[in-house]
């Protein structure tokens, strides 16, 4: 049985001790077994970034962006083998990991602009021959620890601007879908990376807390559930570090009554089923406005949902493959159970569902709920499965109030024709991310990620100038020169050739 080790100083190896199950979920066996690190482990990866990290960050920015172009020239000539690697262990169809890798390398492109957007202020003249000006640098040593259902994505969206901007940078990828993460380190090694710059440290709780505690490390992003991205959040920040902690998600769709809604309908059934609904940008509520128009979609919806095909995820035709484990699965189908339980109309349930020649994979059919009311458990949490819910409002108002209350808050679309009502939505609209007639709205890597309330705890977002800024921090500079010190005709000594006048402060008065 193959195990996934470590990577720590440009080698691979090192886990005696505990190790998890790596399943294919396709046909619920277990593949591979990936070591488990202890603090130990963790302290062999600081000290090879310690060893490294100043010499990087000394490295010029053109220099430390042509390693990113060299690593998205052998991202793209290696993409169809990671691809298939990735969809091994997390179940989805080889487009969406395809779709995985892409937004984790346009990330990388942007990380090639580095030397541009690490550019500092300056302004001459502050006071009377004095200029200020600022500089960014990096951290020093970083951490990431990123969830399970983008194993490429998340772990690029980090580590590009992070390495970018000078840092090293360890990842603790999800131990249910390691590989990915450590062929991403290998190829930025072969792109020129000195060793001990990117790492990756497998783990649980173990790993995750030394990484909290440990002093060496400046700043932890996180993404993963919202439970998990407090406590990191409130543990880190306790220890003194620098933390943005992604976390869970409930997104809606409101259909106003002038939608399209043969466009959202085929909008619903890539965003709200796809990868199986492990998205945390997918659209698991719809809410429709007005029963005429929850009536319409109900009744084109359903034709809709009974085409998808459920499939392996090397079946070019399925627009979906399984969840990533036997427990998940039934996380979601016990979900689906609390829905009925809670008077929901189940219209079409997914459970039960079996692929011929692949009963033991972890596959679920796609489930739709009607009349789901805001007190409703199922409702409030996070399912994170093939499952949609309607739940109808009878005006604008209430349609708005329903994502704005919501515990998460991190995406949201509205499906109009009308230009006022969709930017007076997007305008009140209490969610981070917003898209107007686009069903998944993930900012492209040069804006930022990022949800509200409970979907992300910290201030600063993934990716784009906010991962620039979460990535480095300010120095800022006030200088005067001595009149006359390098000139001809100065004093002998090179010193002051007058004594300047006090120093005072420039202010605007
Ligand atoms: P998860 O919270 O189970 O795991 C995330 C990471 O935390 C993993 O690396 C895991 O090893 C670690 N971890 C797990 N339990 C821990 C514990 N008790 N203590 C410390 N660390 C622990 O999340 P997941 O199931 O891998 O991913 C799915 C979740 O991530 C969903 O809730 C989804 O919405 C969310 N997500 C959010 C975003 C975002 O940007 N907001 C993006 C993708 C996924």
């Amino acid at each position: 049985m193959r195990t996934i080790e470590h990577l720590i100083a440009g080698h691979s190896g090192g886990g005696a001790g505990r190790t998890s199950d790596v399943f294919d979920p396709n046909t619920g066996q277990v593949q591979a077994r990936v070591s488990l690190g202890t603090s130990a482990d963790l302290d062999r990866a600081i000290a090879a970034a310690q060893a490294a990290q100043p010499g990087w960050a000394a490295t010029n920015p053109q220099r430390r962006a042509r390693v990113m172009f060299k690593f998205k020239e052998l991202v793209e000539a290696n993409i169809d083998a990671l691809a298939h690697l990735l969809s091994s262990e997390h179940g989805k169809v080889i487009a969406d990991s395809k779709g995985d890798i892409q937004r984790g390398l346009e990330v990388i492109e942007f990380a090639c602009g580095i030397p541009h957007v690490l550019k500092g202020e300056y302004t001459q003249g502050a006071g009377p021959g004095i200029d200020v000006y600022s500089m960014r640098q990096p951290l020093g040593i970083g951490a990431g620890i990123t969830p399970f259902n983008f194993p490429a994505m998340i772990p690029l969206w980090m580590s590009g601007v992070a390495i970018a901007c000078g840092n090293a940078f360890l990842l603790k990828p999800s131990e249910r879908d390691p590989s990915v993460p450590v062929r991403l380190a290998e190829l930025m090694l072969e792109a020129g990376l000195p060793e001990g710059i990117l790492q990756v440290v497998h783990g649980d709780k173990e790993m995750v807390d030394a990484i909290l505690d440990h002093p060496a490390i400046s700043a932890v992003s996180f993404v993963g559930s919202s439970d998990i991205a407090h406590y990191v959040y409130r543990r880190g920040v306790e220890a003194g570090k620098r933390v943005q902690a992604m976390g869970g998600a409930k997104n809606h769709g409101i259909v106003m009554p002038d939608a399209d809604l043969d466009q959202v309908v085929a909008d619903l059934s890539g965003a709200a089923f796809g990868s199986a609904g492990e998205r945390c940008m997918a659209l698991p509520v719809v809410v429709p406005v007005g029963d005429k128009t929850a009536d319409a979609l109900r009744e084109k919806l359903l034709p809709a949902i009974r085409s998808l095909r459920v499939g392996v995820s090397t079946d070019n035709d399925a627009h979906y493959g399984p969840v990533v484990n036997a427990a998940h699965k039934q996380r979601v189908e016990n979900w689906i159970q609390t829905g009925v339980d809670e008077g929901a109309e189940l219209v079409v349930d997914g459970r039960g569902f079996q692929l011929q020649g692949h009963e033991e994979g972890f596959f679920i059919g796609p489930s739709l709920f009607d009349h789901v009311t805001p007190d409703m458990q199922s409702y409030k949490e996070e399912i994170f499965g093939p499952v949609l819910q309607i739940i109808r409002a009878p005006d604008f108002e209430t349609a708005l109030r329903l994502p704005s209350e919501h515990q998460y808050g991190n995406g949201v679309a509205i499906f109009t024709r009308n230009g006022h009502a969709a930017r007076e939505f997007a305008a009140r609209v209490n969610v981070g991310m917003v898209g107007i007639n686009v069903p998944i709205p993930v900012p492209v890597a040069y804006h930022s990620f990022g949800g509200w309330k409970r979907s992300a705890f910290g201030d600063v977002n993934q990716h784009g100038m906010e991962g620039v800024r979460f990535w480095t921090k300010v120095k800022t500079v006030t200088q005067r020169w001595p009149d006359g010190s390098a000139l001809p005709g100065g004093s002998e000594d090179g010193g002051p050739s007058r004594i300047q006048d006090a120093f005072v402060i420039p202010t605007m008065g």
